[in-house]
């Protein structure tokens, strides 16, 4: 179990708040060496500038409230942001999108983050069945789970051949395949977060995790986790 994750949501309890922030999120990813997008927190528009820098453009910039479930939807998530100037202007555009769509939000930074390369779209999730217990789930993203409903599950702990069943099972694996101009995606590090996603819905007082999207890239050049959501019990 892993104390510095513990400490991480102590605080988020003690303030309040049942759903971690991304930032917040993606730290306990890291802990549990699931790969996550670099990112770092800003609280104004010249810390946001020296932080893209640090990072190396371009950037992703996005808010953090938590009372903003989709951030996309009401406008705060750039992506491709190029220079200074623009991150300066998309962090206020941010902000007054944020205030336009809902005035009560409380704002605690914009999250500057490392512009991942586009991978295949995919969704690594967990939830605490009533039931069943710590239950994972794997799918395509976008239309796949949207529409289609293509996901498999299993229930945890997740060993590394029930992982890579659950990733065989869904009908869209061909993609994963390199199906069609689709190039052969590195299922070994899919297979990889699946068990690591298992461990920290066994380990921790999690009710929902949701990695939504994980971008995973060619053989051999592993996957990436670009949003992260988690509810506590
Ligand atoms: P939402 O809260 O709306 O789900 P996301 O963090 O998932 O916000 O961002 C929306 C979309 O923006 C993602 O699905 C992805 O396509 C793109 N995106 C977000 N962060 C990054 C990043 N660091 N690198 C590349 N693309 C990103
Ligand atoms: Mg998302």
């Amino acid at each position: 179990m892993s104390q510095r994750a513990i400490e991480i949501i102590e605080r988020a309890r003690r303030e309040g708040r049942k759903v971690l922030l991304e930032p917040e999120a993606k730290t306990i990813c890291s802990f549990y060496n699931v790969p996550v997008t670099v990112f770092d927190v800003a609280k104004s528009s010249e810390e946001a500038v020296e932080k893209a820098k640090r990072i190396g453009f371009p950037i992703v910039m996005k808010i953090i409230s938590p009372d903003i479930i989709h951030k996309s939807d009401v406008g705060g998530v750039f992506v491709n942001v190029k220079n200074e100037e623009e991150v300066i202007t998309t962090y206020n555009k941010i902000v007054e999108n944020v205030k336009q769509a809902v005035p009560k939000a409380r704002i605690y930074g914009i999250l500057i983050q490392e512009m991942a390369p586009q991978g295949v779209e995919t969704i690594v999730g967990g939830i605490r069945d009533p039931q069943f217990g710590p239950t994972i789930m794997f799918g395509l993203g976008g239309i796949f789970v949207e529409i289609l409903k293509d996901v498999s599950f299993r229930i945890a702990p997740v060993d590394k051949d029930e992982a890579l069943e659950m990733i065989q099972e869904i009908k869209g694996y061909p993609i994963l395949q390199g199906y069609r101009g689709y190039y052969k995606a590195d299922i070994g590090s899919l297979v990889d977060i699946i068990m690591k996603v298992s461990n920290m819905l066994m380990d921790l007082p999690i009710s929902q995790l949701d990695l939504n999207p994980v971008f995973v890239y060619e053989e051999g050049k592993g996957a990436k986790v670009i949003d992260a959501r988690v509810v506590l019990e």
